[in-house]
């Protein structure tokens, strides 16, 4: 009861845009702008990301302005954590601007693009409101709040003090200084940037599905390299992370992972289709000068020594290999 007023007990409540349940979890908040997201990036889709002439730095920019600003709504208060559905729309987005399979790991995709996960955005977005929230004065409701939440090391506080231990950090909030918050989230931010991707490069050094990648120079990217075209771009980035829908492509789950055009019994991975097949050897020819490559070539080429070759390769070679699966389907 409030006054004579009955208030009704409900699970869910949309306050300012922002869904609250008991629990002040955000989950429920995050599905729904998730989903607003992605409708929201499919609708620009066909308009503008599908064209192949349009770069993709000009792609990053409205997927920030369409997709990011609606995902990322209340960051201020949540983007201390990082959460899977959120990171699930940018990986989305950067799966279809390079056309890659679900079945490329999320740390490929990662490493490819040089981005960092979204919880890297959101908790900037955090910080610098904390920062803001420190400057208030001591009369203002968030700056109670936000010093017994302090005092208490609960929610944010408990996970700031965790963030900041783990990447080997000074824990300065306690003096509750919007200056020295607003110097340390830089700081924080690139020491989260590297913990990031020696992660990612980790995951990529030891993986089991991934053995191409191992072998690859990892100071080399194409995907952010201005001036090369998103048709290259795409064929280089599916080639090097191994997302091509060969027979044999990592958990596969075809009763054959054997090359169906030249009946050889070899395994159809991309080595395979870029080197070895001798079906696809008069495609090799013209561009490459010879009908077979070596893997220590493959390496070189994916390395930046040929990656317009290899997307003129792929090209043909993949509209041929089309054609023959489809006449023998068919
Ligand atoms: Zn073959």
């Amino acid at each position: 009861m409030f006054g004579e007023e009955h208030i009704e007990v409900v699970s869910r409540y949309t306050y300012l845009g922002v869904v609250l349940t008991p629990r002040l979890s955000f989950e429920a908040q995050l599905k729904q702008k998730a989903s607003s997201a992605k409708f929201a990036m499919n609708f620009v889709w066909g308009k503008l990301f599908s064209f192949l002439d349009i770069p993709l730095d000009c792609k990053w920019s409205v997927f920030q302005a369409v997709a990011r600003s609606i995902l990322c709504y209340a960051a201020q208060c949540w983007g201390f954590r990082e959460y899977a559905v959120v990171e699930g729309v940018q990986l989305a987005f950067f799966r279809k601007v390079f056309s890659l399979p679900t079945f490329v790991p999320n740390y490929l995709v990662h490493l490819e693009t040089q981005v960092d996960p979204l919880c890297h955005y959101t908790l900037e977005l955090h910080l610098s409101y904390l920062a803001k929230v420190f400057s208030m004065p001591d009369h203002r409701l968030p700056k109670i709040v936000a010093q017994q939440v302090i005092t208490e090391r609960v929610y944010w506080a408990e996970e700031y003090g965790r963030l900041v231990e783990r990447l080997g950090l000074d824990d300065r909030l306690e003096c509750m200084d919007a200056s020295q918050l607003r110097a340390d989230t830089p700081v924080i931010l690139g020491r989260l940037h590297e913990e990031k991707f020696a992660s990612f490069g980790s995951r990529a050094r030891t993986s089991d599905h991934f053995g191409l990648y191992r072998e690859l120079n990892p100071g080399v990217k194409c995907a952010g390299v201005p001036g090369l075209d998103m048709h290259t771009k795409r064929w280089v980035v599916k080639l090097r992370t191994e997302g091509l829908w060969l027979n044999a492509r990592p958990y596969s789950s075809v009763a054959s992972e054997n090359c169906s055009l030249c009946n050889m019994r070899l395994r159809e991975d991309v080595f395979h289709f870029l080197c070895v097949c001798p079906v696809l050897a008069e495609f090799r020819i013209p561009v490459f000068g010879t009908g077979t490559l070596t893997r220590e070539a493959a390496v070189e080429l994916l390395d930046g020594r040929g990656w317009h070759e290899l997307a003129t390769f792929c090209t043909v070679a993949w509209k041929y290999r089309f054609m023959l699966i489809s006449e023998y389907n068919g």
